[in-house]
């Protein structure tokens, strides 16, 4: 331990971030503490990726039932509890968190309870109680948004959606990133009937355009009733405790059980007293910080979803971990290289991507681009009867073909970008996609037989 400091290193938040952060630098015999005011763990365990996935796995399910059919079987499908999923979910989740307490307890890392502010650039405050440290690390992650609209109080985010103890059967989403797709398909394949309030005429606008034209179309496909160009303006709870909503192109909706807003997250930097500490903040309110995660005081440093870049899990991890590296473990030049980031949308079907779309591409590298695409629908999909497309494509650039960008959309993609990431942040060609002997019959194989 540091002689002036109570400890080396206290980090802000037990999320994904912190605990990385916390976990390599414990590991390099720094002492550690870590402030956290929610469930340790963060938004990725308790809110976010696991009970998602969990939630997802459920909807698949009821995907393949539907499937089963075209395989022969004659099912008599007597009902879903979704009690026993949430259940489950939650028992699955407390097992992580009792992990991660043993885990913290087993590294001598110190957990304190409550909301930590800056009272200095060497000081936490955390109710009465003050604890120094030589260095901070700043991993408050983000919170779900909301508009400034009448009634709103009777709205939920995706943390509400997680606390759902009964199905809702009746929905209205408002917004069209990934967390709103997700949810929608998740619960349009559980039975519940989807309205999407969308305020442009797509979904996934970030993304190469190919996903955002297929998920679109295989949304309406699936039942899911989507609203465009519309935003939500007025929300009204009736007494038998359903909910009208008004919107702007004066068509509403009636008698809706839950209205759930994903219209991204911000980060709460206001409350953790940065200015005393000397540490900046972006327009947006993240903290701003530059590639080796420094922020503006120098023994402070931030990481994970309140950067404001690429606010994905695995990206906070990698983050904390390298942080570690270079700060404690004699690695000076260690730090995440934010350029080949893959990322998931587990939306039914679900979306992998990597790299620039064939959009960026174009405006950056103009007619050097070469694109090749395919659709199809897989075997499986086929036999079982459900025509669910399968989509990739490939944006290449110069005469060699380097791989800029790969996007897919279709069963099993979820689990086939992880490899193809490897491939094309080391640089693959098309050429070395095309030298690559296909796994037949996959759907994987489309990829290196792109012509
Ligand atoms: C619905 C949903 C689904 C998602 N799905 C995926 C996915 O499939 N894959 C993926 O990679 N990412 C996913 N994410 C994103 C992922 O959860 C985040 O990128 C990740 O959790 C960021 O980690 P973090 O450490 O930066 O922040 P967080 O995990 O949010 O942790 C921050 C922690 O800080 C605590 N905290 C905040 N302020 C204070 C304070 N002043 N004092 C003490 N504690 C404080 C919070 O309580 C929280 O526990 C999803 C997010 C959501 C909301």
């Amino acid at each position: 331990m540091s002689k002036s400091y109570d400890f080396d290193v206290i980090t802000l938040g037990a999320g994904s971030g912190g605990l990385s952060l916390a976990e390599r630098a414990a590991a390099y015999g720094q002492s550690c503490a870590i402030v956290e005011h929610g469930k340790i763990g963060g938004t990725c365990v308790n809110v976010g990726c696991v009970p998602k996935k969990i939630m997802w796995f459920g909807a698949n399910l009821a995907h393949q039932m539907h499937d089963a059919g075209g395989y022969g079987f004659d099912l008599t499908i007597d009902g879903f509890d979704w009690a026993t999923l949430v259940g489950n979910r939650e028992r699955y989740i407390e097992n992580i968190n009792r992990y991660y307490h043993q885990h913290l307890a087993d590294l001598d890392i110190v957990e304190i309870t409550g909301t930590g502010r800056f009272v200095d650039a060497h000081t936490i405050a955390v109710g009465d109680r003050r604890y120094t440290a030589r260095d901070i690390v700043i991993a408050t992650g983000t919170r779900p948004g909301l508009p400034n609209v009448p009634g709103i109080e009777h709205a939920i985010t995706s943390d509400g959606f997680f606390a759902l103890d009964a199905q809702p059967q009746r929905v209205a989403i408002a917004g069209s990133g990934y967390i709103a797709v997700e949810l929608a398909g998740m619960l349009g394949a559980l039975g519940s009937d989807v309205t999407m309030f969308l305020r442009k005429r797509h979904v996934l606008g970030e993304f190469d355009s190919l996903l955002q034209s297929v998920l679109f179309e295989e949304l309406g496909k699936c039942g899911i009733a989507l609203r465009t160009e519309t935003e939500i303006t007025r929300i009204g709870l009736r007494d038998d405790a359903r909910i009208d909503l008004e919107d702007n192109q004066g068509i509403g909706l009636d008698g809706v059980d839950q209205v759930i807003y994903a219209i991204g997250r911000y980060a709460d930097t206001a409350s953790l007293g940065l200015e005393q500490a000397g540490v900046e903040i972006d327009a947006h309110g993240f903290v701003v910080t530059d590639l080796y995660q420094r922020t503006t005081r120098e023994n402070i440093f931030a990481l994970g979803d309140v950067t404001g870049r690429a606010q994905l899990t695995p990206v906070a991890i990698a983050a904390g971990r390298r942080l570690a590296d270079r700060l404690y473990g004699d690695r000076p030049d260690r730090h995440l290289d934010y350029e080949w980031i893959p990322t998931v949308v587990f939306s039914h079907p679900p979306v992998g991507t990597i790299g620039k779309t064939e959009e960026q591409a174009r405006a950056e590298f103009g007619d050097r681009v070469s694109v090749y695409q395919t659709r199809f629908t897989a075997m499986y999909n086929a036999i079982g009867g459900t025509e669910v497309p399968t989509a990739m494509k490939l944006v290449c650039v110069d005469e060699e073909e380097r791989i800029v960008g790969c996007h897919m959309i279709g069963p099993g993609v979820d689990e086939m970008l992880q490899g193809f990431a490897v491939a094309i942040s080391m640089g693959a060609c098309k050429r070395d996609f095309d030298d690559t002997v296909a796994i037949h019959p996959t759907s994987a194989e489309e990829l290196v037989t792109l012509r």
